[in-house]
């Protein structure tokens, strides 16, 4: 899968609402680490391929700022109409900007991001797994790029023996550590068997699927 194919997958997913990867409730991982994470208050926080999740205002509820990427304009729009939200839609140069005071979606291709200011923690639920495997060196980069030394990294991936031709890409602990390990000391906290195998998954193979979580921090 090439990028202009993975963009047009996610694109045409949002069209037609196949975004079975929503959830309607916060992150079960997000909602048992976070305190262990020590943010300091009103850190910026920065949510790569976001899409519409509720828990970037779970994480603005605990006194952070919020800078969501994405894509799709569907998503964008729809999250600050979903959870009542105000918002003023503005153009900065290559993105759109869905935004007020504490929470901004920057509408666009996360390639075309770049940020004066580096982020304090970076929350990827569902982006790393998101990119086929060609693409994550470039994604590595850029999560480096709007780091700095001390920045948090929380991941929620997924991990299994088998390699779909569609998302998401699950992805090994030696991969995690193969891409990341030149800028991230890595942790893994926790490794859960998914009960329910999605069928897109099941059909390319794979007989055990696990949610990985893990704590990187920039060095
Ligand atoms: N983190 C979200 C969404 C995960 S699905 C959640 O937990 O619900 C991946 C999302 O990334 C999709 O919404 C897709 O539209 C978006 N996306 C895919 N490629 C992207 C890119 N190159 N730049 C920005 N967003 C992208």
């Amino acid at each position: 899968m090439s990028k202009i194919m993975s963009n047009n997958y996610w694109l045409d997913a949002w069209q037609q609402g196949k975004i079975a990867f929503h959830q309607s409730t916060i992150n079960q991982f997000l909602l048992f680490y976070f305190n262990q994470l020590n943010i300091k208050s009103n850190s910026r926080i920065l949510v790569p391929l976001c899409g519409k999740t509720s828990d970037m205002l779970w994480l603005h509820q605990q006194g952070h700022k919020i800078t969501g990427v994405e894509l799709s304009n569907i998503a964008c729009r729809d999250f600050f109409i979903e959870n009542d939200l105000s918002y003023k839609l503005t153009i900065d140069n290559k993105f759109k900007r869905y935004g007020n005071d504490n929470i901004e979606l920057m509408c666009g291709d996360i390639f075309a991001f770049d940020d004066q200011c580096p982020f304090q923690m970076i929350y990827d639920r569902g982006a790393l797994v998101a990119f086929p495997p060609i693409m994550r060196q470039e994604y590595v980069v850029l999560l480096t790029q709007l780091s700095m030394p001390g920045t948090i990294l929380f991941l929620v991936a997924f991990e299994s023996d088998c390699k779909p031709m569609c998302p998401p890409f699950p992805i090994s602990y030696t991969e995690i550590n193969d891409l990341f390990g030149h800028h991230f000391t890595i942790q893994q906290l926790k490794k859960q068997i998914v009960s329910e195998i999605p069928k897109n998954m099941l059909e390319h193979g794979c007989k055990k699927l696990f949610f990985s979580a893990y704590l990187f921090v920039r060095f």
